[in-house]
């Protein structure tokens, strides 16, 4: 299997996401980690990211709210390489409308090795991981030698 490295920067680009069972533990959990989030760019589906704005007084750039494609948005902006760290608290107790949409996520997060933490305790490990404040080379499938690109299409 061919693997390219892919560099991500010191200041990395986060999404956060919390179902709403799960967004008071986003809350207390962001609020804790205030300071490390403040070194880093912040981005998060519609509610999610709404309430972290008013709870951090940090920028957050907000992608539509879950059930209406927000999931969908990240996972597109991890493809394009413009998601480098994901927090996704989704609720393990109650099914909902957008299921195939949080699966989707969890599987392109996995394809392009982006570190995703589904659990607070997991977010705790992973944002005082010593690679949070330096530059991190994570291997992705080089599919592109496999199937070719896109380029390769459109010149035959
Ligand atoms: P929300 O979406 O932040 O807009 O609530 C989260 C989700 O349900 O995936």
């Amino acid at each position: 299997m061919n693997l390219e490295p892919v560099v991500m920067p010191a200041r990395k680009n986060i999404a956060l996401v919390a179902h709403d069972n799960r967004k008071v533990e986003m809350l207390d959990w962001a609020s804790w980690n205030r300071q490390i989030l403040a070194r880093h760019d912040l981005f998060a589906t519609g509610t999610t990211g709404a309430l972290l704005e008013a709870e951090l007084s940090l920028p957050v750039t907000r992608f539509k709210s879950g059930p209406l494609g927000g999931d969908q948005q990240i996972g597109a902006a991890i493809a394009d390489g413009r998601i480098d760290f994901v927090v996704f608290l989704w609720d393990p107790l109650e099914a909902h409308s957008h299921d195939v949409d949080v699966k989707a996520l969890l599987r392109i997060a996995a394809v392009y090795n982006i570190p995703i933490a589904c659990t607070r305790s997991s977010a705790d490990f992973m944002i005082t991981s010593q690679f949070m404040s330096a530059e991190y080379v994570r291997l992705v499938f080089a599919y592109d030698s496999v199937i070719g690109s896109p380029d390769d299409e459109m010149a035959r």
